[in-house]
């Protein structure tokens, strides 16, 4: 089996473990077996393989989240990004403590939209629009609907649920939008943040021409004409905007038989360009799949990707760019800031925890129960 090898300084085909490496993983190893149920380890698809290992599981950051509220731990060690430990927190009970091991590790794309941007641009748009606010329209009126995908602070969630929206996630967003165009009345809208791809993607999926659809930058003069169906926020993902028409070409070009599948957090003209688009999970599952002997171009972070190679020795599954490097705040994971966070737990200490604010999980949670609703 074969795999583009990434020019980047991290060799993800090479999963052997230096001593200290293997010194720390026998350490963690040892700290979750002494804590036994109290612990449980979360892993994003994202994480490199040195962290999957020691999850209880493996997922998306909505199954995760899901997941962990299911479970009777008390400690929750979420491998991912903060947003995703803030959703966690958000399902779990009071008893349980979601702890992310390093704090810095953000996400670029949730970091583009602010609480106080998106009030300014809410209040802008009602008044470029006239649509109303759906928390305090009249019968009959057209509304402003907002919708936030997953990947997005806790303070937007809030909003959503305190303004008549709701939260996405990319295997939902279709039928999420079609449960606020429902809600939002023949002339209504949505306000779509902060990934610009993922709406324009869903719009265009659903039949909306590029024409009714308007991007706000935050900071700058916008100015969003009427009879606009969907506000698509300036967003975007750091590492699938790195994927390109011309990539798909080449590999097609290598591989005529070849197979190419993308994240729909990819720009427009790369979603149309590929064979097939969907979220973590349902490229996991086209994977699984295709044909012995495919070579498939996948276009998402190159940790799941190398490990979708491995998984399948029958297939050839190579990333979409052979440049690309992981998720740079993803990455921010390393073995030891997992066992920095276990051995103080296990000393007594609570380090690193997340906690969103009471008044922050009323509104967030209306709006992800809205989403839960939904029958997909
Ligand atoms: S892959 Fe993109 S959306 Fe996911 S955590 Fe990294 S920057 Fe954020």
């Amino acid at each position: 089996m074969t795999m583009s090898l990434p020019m980047c300084a991290i060799d993800f085909t090479n999963d052997t473990m230096g001593p200290e490496e293997e010194a720390i993983a026998d350490r963690i190893a040892q700290l979750k077996k002494e804590m036994g149920e109290d612990l449980l380890i979360l892993g994003h698809h994202y994480q490199r393989d040195q962290i999957v290992m020691h999850a209880d599981l493996l997922g998306d950051s909505f199954l995760l989240s899901e997941l962990a509220a299911k479970s009777n731990a008390k400690n929750i060690v979420f491998c991912g990004v903060h947003f995703m430990a803030e959703s966690a927190d958000i399902l779990t009970s009071d008893e349980q403590r979601v702890i992310l091991p390093n704090m810095r590790a953000g996400c670029s794309m949730a970091d583009m939209a602010a609480l106080f941007e998106v009030e300014t641009a809410w209040e802008q748009i009602l008044d470029q629009t006239g649509l109303s606010d759906p928390a305090t329209a009249k019968k009959g009126e057209s509304c402003l609907i907002p919708v936030t995908y997953m990947n997005s602070a806790a303070e937007l969630k809030d909003f959503c649920g305190r303004h008549g929206g709701i939260v996405c996630t990319s295997s939902n967003a279709s039928g999420i939008l079609q449960w606020a165009y429902d809600r939002a009345g023949p002339n209504g809208a949505v306000l779509f943040f902060p990934d610009q791809h993922l709406g324009r993607n869903t719009g265009v999926s659903m039949g909306i021409p590029l024409d009714k659809m308007a991007v706000w930058t935050p900071g700058e003069e916008n100015d969003i004409p009427n009879g606009v169906k969907i506000v698509l926020w300036h967003g975007f993902c750091s590492v699938h905007k790195r994927f390109t028409v011309a990539q798909i070409d080449a590999f097609r070009e290598e591989h005529p038989n070849g197979v190419v599948v993308v994240h729909p957090e990819c720009p427009l003209e790369v979603v149309q360009a590929a064979d097939a688009n969907g979220s973590t999970e349902y490229i996991r599952r086209f994977v699984a799949s295709q044909e012995p002997g495919t070579h498939i171009a996948v276009g998402t972070e190159i940790n799941m990707v190398a490990r979708l190679n491995a998984q399948h020795e029958d297939l050839e599954v190579q990333c979409l760019e052979p440049t690309v490097c992981p998720c740079s705040t993803m990455y921010m994971i390393h073995p030891a800031y997992v066992l920095d966070v276990l051995e103080r737990l296990s000393d007594g200490e609570i380090p690193n925890q997340v906690v969103v604010e009471k008044s922050v999980q009323i509104g967030a949670k209306i709006a992800l129960e809205r989403m839960l609703s939904i029958k997909q």
